[in-house]
């Protein structure tokens, strides 16, 4: 059988399609019934050298263009995009199993944002003025030149156009890499960009493992490497981005704590406790995924959850009905399922689901741990997936010190009604992504990244131009000039 899915190649090269046979096949897989729906190849070296010698001819022209011809670009692929939105919203289902009613809000949307907002921004970006004396300095904001961008398999296409539009905006040009398990979308991103006018060779994708991501960021070629990823793959493109003085943006893994205060509306607080740890199937970087709950609301705020929780529906991901979905990957749904089998053997008690569900594809119950305490596996490690931790705390202070004790920082929300209290929290977290009565939202306005183990750098917001150009510093002097001898 044929898909709608399988792309014209495997790779977009130079403003084309561009396919390499030689390179080792991936299969792409619908993770709703664990069929194959698509057959690419990786990139070989020949494909690899190919994109990044695009990517640094294309360069020099589209920095000289002017950032408002820059952004108009950007902002009619932004167009162009919510235009498409349904059917690039069916393809990021197929892609990641993740429900319609998920990606027709939250994917290929988050990425016209991006490139809305950056397009916008484009032609704002300046250098300073700066008077000494008589004598001045000015400073201008250069590209970096041509910037690696490797993406996770949980939002393909919102990390294509995180990277892409401020990189873009910049005036650099991008080599993007895909996760194997989900490489179509980002296709679609440099399709529509080409088409919105981005001259050949801007925006490139080239697909592979983890080593294909290695060799785009060692080679010399490349100024700016931006991972979303794990902490252990970081570690691994930070060392050898470093070997070469390579600037970079990690985004990367987090065991977010979310603290319920007994004042705090309990509705709202399992509203937030739902989006935090079940959206995407759990396989979201930013999830609150230890839920600490004061003692005098635990059972309430366990009872609701329960009963929300069975409201769920679960089922076919293209019907618009079904708000949860498969895990990505047979691999990511058996690391879940070892999660689920420590939590059990380490005393947690299960509330609520830890099953496989009998169908085809990667299917686990959304599942709910209570009465974990700090030491747990299933409290100390990134489970990414539909597995909530429920703490419980008696005082702010001590939750803090426990909220704290980890070396993730991505991310951390408070549930109160105590005004104060909220703000002297979020400024107690150690975190880079805070939420006060909310969870999980992520605006293009505001900056999003970690601290601690979780990443270096912001995406979004102004704040991602400092990490996509350079400020050269111009000294100028008006009059003569003495020396010493
Ligand atoms: P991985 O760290 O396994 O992979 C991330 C990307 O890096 C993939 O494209 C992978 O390729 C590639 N890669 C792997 N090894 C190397 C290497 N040595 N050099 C260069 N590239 C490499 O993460 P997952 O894809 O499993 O995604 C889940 C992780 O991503 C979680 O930890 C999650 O928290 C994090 N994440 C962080 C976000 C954030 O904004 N902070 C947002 C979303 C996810 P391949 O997989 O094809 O082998």
């Amino acid at each position: 059988m044929t898909y709608p899915t399988q792309p014209k190649a495997s790779h977009f090269i130079n403003g084309a399609y561009v396919e390499d046979d030689a390179g080792a096949p991936i299969d792409v897989i619908y993770p709703a019934t664990g069929e194959v729906i698509a057959k690419i190849h990786s990139a070989t070296p020949a494909i690899i050298g190919q994109a990044l010698d695009a990517a640094r001819t294309a360069q020099v022209e589209w920095a000289k263009m002017t950032g408002t011809e820059r952004g108009r670009i950007l902002r009619r692929a932004a167009d162009i995009m919510r235009e498409r939105n349904h059917d690039l919203s069916v393809l990021e289902t197929w892609d990641t199993g993740k429900p319609y009613q998920e990606t027709s809000v939250a994917d290929a949307t988050s990425g016209a944002d991006a490139l809305e907002y950056f397009g916008g921004m484009a032609a704002t970006l300046a250098g300073q003025h700066i008077q000494l004396g008589e004598d001045w300095v000015y400073t201008v904001r250069e590209p970096l030149g041509v910037c690696v961008g490797i993406g996770a398999w949980n939002y393909p296409t919102q990390i294509a156009c995180w990277k892409g539009a401020p990189a873009l905006a910049c005036g650099n040009s991008m080599v993007f890499k895909p996760s194997e398990t989900t490489p179509l979308s980002a296709l679609k991103v440099a399709e529509i960009l080409v088409e919105a006018g981005l001259p050949a060779g801007v925006y490139n994708v080239v697909q592979g493992l983890g080593d294909v991501g290695a060799a785009l960021v060692s080679d010399p070629r490349v100024d700016k490497v931006s991972l979303t990823g794990s902490v252990p793959t970081g570690r691994k493109v930070y060392a050898s981005a470093a070997a070469g003085m390579k600037h970079v943006t990690m985004e990367l893994g987090g065991k977010s704590p979310m603290v319920i205060f007994d004042d705090a509306d309990l509705d709202n607080a399992v509203s937030g406790a739902i989006l935090g740890n079940f959206y995407s199937s759990g396989q979201v970087c930013s999830n609150g995924t230890r839920v600490f709950v004061q003692k005098g609301i635990k059972e309430a705020f366990l009872a609701r959850l329960t009963e929300r929780l069975g409201k769920a529906v679960i089922g076919d991901p293209m019907d618009p009905n079904t708000s949860f979905g498969p895990m990505v990957s047979a691999r990511q749904t058996e690391i879940v399922e070892g999660y689920v089998a420590k939590g059990v053997e380490e005393g947690a008690r299960l509330v609520t689901g830890g099953k496989r569900l009998e169908r085809k594809g990667f299917w686990l119950e959304p599942t709910v741990f209570a009465d974990v305490t700090d030491d747990m596996t299933i409290a100390r490690e990134e489970i990414f997936g539909p597995v909530m931790a429920v703490l419980d705390f008696e005082d702010e202070a001590e939750v803090m010190a426990r909220a704290n004790d980890t070396e993730f920082g991505l991310a951390a929300g408070v549930f109160t009604r105590d005004l104060a209290r909220a703000h002297r929290v979020a400024a107690g977290f150690e975190a880079g992504t805070c939420y006060i009565n909310t969870y999980n939202d992520a605006p293009v306005e505001a900056p999003f990244g970690g601290s601690k183990q979780s990443g270096v750098g912001r995406e979004n917001s102004a704040a991602a131009i400092e990490h996509y150009s350079q400020l050269k510093s111009v000294y100028v002097r008006m009059g003569d000039l003495e020396a010493p001898f």
